[in-house]
């Protein structure tokens, strides 16, 4: 069998992870190198490589997921000053974990630039 990506290995619990939220189909936990105060990645627990491999019938899934980003930014108590929700998409997009996952950055002020 191939070897599992990281994320698929936390969400197996082979690799610890400081989880927030888990649920069927999604897990959230803090990103282990926190670009601000609050830094999630929110994924699907099912292997997708990248934004370009979401297929046209996971569209449920993928709005799944944007709803699931706006209550944890609730929860987390940075929705009402505001947020960065960020999809790293390939190696010019900057992706460097092979499954999809959402950044929700908040808990200060966030630069104006989106590089
Ligand atoms: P990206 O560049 O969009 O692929 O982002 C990958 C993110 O995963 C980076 O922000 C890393 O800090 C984060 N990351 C990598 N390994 C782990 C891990 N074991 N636990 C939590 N976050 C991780």
């Amino acid at each position: 069998m191939a070897e599992r990506c990281i994320f698929c290995r936390i969400v197996a619990g082979e690799v610890p992870g400081d989880i927030v939220y888990q649920d069927e189909d999604f897990l959230a936990f803090r990103d282990i190198s926190p670009q601000a105060p609050t830094h999630l990645l929110i994924i699907p627990k099912t292997h997708i490589i990248s934004l370009a491999r979401l297929a046209e019938e996971q569209q449920e899934l993928a709005g799944r997921l944007v709803i699931l980003a706006k209550k944890l930014a609730e929860k987390e108590g940075i929705a009402e000053r505001g947020y960065r929700l960020v999809i790293n998409c390939g190696s010019d997009g900057g992706q460097l974990v092979p499954h999809l996952h959402l950044h929700m950055i908040g808990g200060r002020r966030l630069g104006d630039g989106l590089g």
